[in-house]
């Protein structure tokens, strides 16, 4: 699969008139070539030319764990601390012919030592960001990739089950948050985000943090929440409710089900995002609450927890099979009450399917 993706990395790289990328660690690096590195200041990077072996640039404590972690052909120069990276960079970019090409770099991950390390290994070079080119290879899931977003989002509705099933009237919101992160501990695999929690007219604020307020009879409660399995992520929000909540917040919840429905019903192969976050918005217009839907009604998952394709107005490019997305319409009354329903769909050959398949009809609890 790694040398398949190196491969295909190289077919992009040529269509856009690139020779050669430097990864540094990083999600593109693991997905790529399935390294993963904590070399917080030492400089690490992967150079890929078009032709040849792609060289690995270390530090030399690293090296048992590169050898471990390489597949398929890669060269390996170590740097130690007493010596530094220079003379190392300097050889890969030898190795590798990288003087005066147009070497591809990730802007938003590379940081200033590593391009000015690289500026001077490879002279008279054009540094190029390649961020639009990854981007681009990894909306699209392989079947490996799938499988682990699949379980993902098993573990994280086995947990949020767990959860709803522990929540009663007078416990607070970081109680409830503590069960919820104790119940994706007790799985094994790392929480994707720190789990949220909004109660009542915290629901209101979508970057709420947990605090203090216990929940109260006829509060809707909203639970977001996301596990990694296997470097894949999981992202599902519930709004369940404690007691009987007044006629306006189950209008709003039955506005938000139905946006979300809406924009799931929307997702299909050349569908775009722009187009299912209109199916989704226009929903809730209708029911008069647009302008309480504060924020664009998805956001690509994967590797990470946000990249695109983003659902979005604006995103005009169309969607292909394999790419995956959250559906999260939401309404926010500011002191009052909020609803989210996060699904997480997958575009596939004849439409779409929701991986997350949690029951979406308002859960109560007393
Ligand atoms: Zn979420
Ligand atoms: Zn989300």
């Amino acid at each position: 699969m790694t040398t398949t993706r190196i491969d295909q990395l190289r077919t992009h790289l040529q269509a856009q008139g690139l020779e050669a990328l430097a990864a540094v660690p990083g999600a593109n690096l693991h997905y790529l070539a399935g390294m993963d590195f904590s070399t917080k200041l030492r400089l690490t990077t992967l150079i890929i030319p078009l032709i040849g072996t792609p060289v690995l640039v270390l530090p030399a404590l690293e090296l048992e764990r590169a050898k471990a972690q390489v597949r398929g052909e890669v060269q390996i120069i170590t740097w130690s601390d007493g010596e530094g990276p220079t003379a190392a960079l300097a050889k890969a970019a030898a190795l590798t012919n990288l003087a005066g090409k147009r070497i591809g770099i990730e802007h938003n991950v590379m940081r200033v030592f590593e391009l000015r390390g690289l500026e001077a290994a490879a002279p008279a070079s054009e540094i190029i960001d390649a961020t639009p080119l990854l981007s681009a290879m990894r909306m699209t899931k392989d079947s490996a990739e799938l499988a682990a977003m699949r379980e993902a989002v098993r573990l994280i509705e086995q947990t949020l089950h767990e959860t709803i099933a522990a929540m009663r009237v007078g416990m607070t919101e970081q109680a409830v948050a503590e069960i919820w992160m104790n119940a994706i501990r007790a799985t094994g695999c790392p929480p994707s985000f720190d789990v949220a929690v909004g109660s009542g007219p915290n629901g209101a604020n979508p970057h709420h943090t947990n605090g203090e307020r216990q929940l109260q009879d006829g509060d809707l409660v909203v639970l977001d929440g996301g596990v990694y399995f296997n470097g894949y992520a999981s992202d599902i929000t519930r709004t369940i409710a404690i007691g009987t909540p007044n006629a306006e917040a189950l209008r709003i919840y039955e506005l938000v089900l139905a946006a979300n429905t809406a924009g799931r019903a929307a997702c299909r192969p050349e569908s775009t995002g722009a187009q299912i976050d209109l199916a989704a918005r226009t929903i809730i217009e209708q029911g008069g609450y647009g302008p309480q839907f504060v924020h664009r009604t998805g956001h690509g998952l994967g590797m990470e927890i946000h990249e695109p394709p983003f659902i979005v107005g604006g995103s005009h490019e169309p969607l292909t099979p394999g790419m995956t997305f959250t559906v999260e319409p939401g309404i926010y009354l500011p002191g009052v009450v909020g609803v989210r329903i996060e699904d997480d769909m997958v575009i596939t050959e004849t439409g779409a399917e929701s991986l997350t398949s949690f029951p979406r009809n308002l859960i109560s609890i007393s």
